[in-house]
């Protein structure tokens, strides 16, 4: 960026914890201003450790579930800043079981949290970025979108749902300076894997030619260069951080 030239804005949600707090961090140190979303107040604490290390934050609990709040929010949000450059959809949740005994409600919470939330925050935020000819939109899918697993039907049917959404939004506005891209995490150490049994994260690093899980940094990195000047001409594509698992 010139100097003199407007900060950055960008939008991460998920940003309380694990990722996308990762995420907000890379992010803050980038000169970008980054605005924090996740749906109890652990955005507030993020948002606080970005400001006390020297960077620019802050926070909004916003069930990205509930399209209204969500709405409500983009408004908010324009308002005060005009336009939100980079648009980080990261908030995702689990609810595993197997299909046979997979509840509807496991179903809906899924596809409305993890792959509705994509649609309503990009929705809103798309135009301001076709107005200035310049944007960055990264949507969080995982590995598990593009090879399925054992007890995750919903999960894996919302982040394929991502990818297939990522790449009509990229052809949309590919030609207004727009780049919209995936980034498909394996197996991270976060409080999502946190409950799985040692037994579990033992196959799992079997599977992973690198033999180790992944850190949230290991995401933000990758995030980061996304959204960045450098990926240009980046778009539509999938960027699996997996330490080599589905290659
Ligand atoms: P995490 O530690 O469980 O954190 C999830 C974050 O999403 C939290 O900040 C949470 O808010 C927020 N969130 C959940 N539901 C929300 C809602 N309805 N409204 C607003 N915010 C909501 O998860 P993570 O491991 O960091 O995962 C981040 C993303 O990466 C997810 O999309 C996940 O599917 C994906 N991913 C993770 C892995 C992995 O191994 N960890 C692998 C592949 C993909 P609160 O803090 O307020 O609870």
């Amino acid at each position: 960026m010139e100097e003199g030239e407007k900060k950055r804005i960008a939008l991460v949600t998920g940003a309380g914890r694990g990722l996308g707090a990762a995420i907000a961090e890379k992010l803050a140190q980038q000169s970008i201003h980054v605005v924090c979303i996740s749906r109890s107040q652990n955005c507030e604490k993020i948002a606080q450790e970005i400001t006390v290390a020297g960077g620019m934050a802050e926070a909004m609990a916003v069930d990205v579930s509930d399209g209204k709040a969500v709405e409500l929010a983009c408004g908010k949000l324009l308002e005060k800043h005009g336009t939100i450059d980079i648009l980080v959809n990261n908030a995702g949740i689990t609810r595993d079981a197997l299909l046979m005994r997979m509840g509807e409600e496991d179903w809906d919470d899924v596809i409305r949290t993890n792959l509705n939330s994509c649609f309503y925050w990009t929705k809103h935020l798309l135009r301001g970025m076709v107005q200035n000819r310049w944007g960055r939109i990264v949507n969080i899918s995982s590995v598990v979108g593009k090879i399925g697993n054992f007890g995750q039907a919903n999960y894996a049917a919302a982040k394929a749902g991502i990818i297939g959404f990522t790449k009509s939004v990229a052809k949309e506005v590919a030609s207004r300076g727009i780049c919209a891209n995936v980034v498909a995490p394996g197996f991270i150490e976060s409080d999502m894997t946190f409950g799985l049994p040692e037994k579990v994260i033992e196959e799992i690093k079997k599977n992973v030619p690198m033999r180790r899980m992944g850190v949230p940094k290991d995401i933000a990195n990758a995030v980061n260069f996304l959204c960045s000047e450098e990926a240009q001409y980046i778009t539509g594509t999938i960027l699996t951080v997996d330490g080599g698992m589905t290659m």
